[in-house]
């Protein structure tokens, strides 16, 4: 799976560091998001499911491998 995601529609809710730590987090200065794993191991493809499920600006895609 690979990660990618928009800083420019990223609005800062910050539900993706909460469900997925290990792959998002969030800049100091302005909440925006900071992409920490794009390719993330399987046992945290749910997570990064559930943060692009519910991240509410659609700021995160997600390209799953074949
Ligand atoms: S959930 Fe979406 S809008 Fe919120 S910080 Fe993460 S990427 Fe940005």
């Amino acid at each position: 799976m690979n990660v990618a995601v928009d800083e420019d529609k990223c609005c800062g809710a910050g539900s993706c560091v909460l469900v997925a730590p290990e792959v998002f987090d969030q800049r100091d200065e302005d909440g925006i998001v900071l992409l920490l794993d794009p390719s993330p191991p399987e046992p945290r493809y749910a997570a990064v499911r559930e943060a692009a499920d519910i991240c509410p600006a659609s700021a995160i895609t997600l390209h799953e491998n074949p």
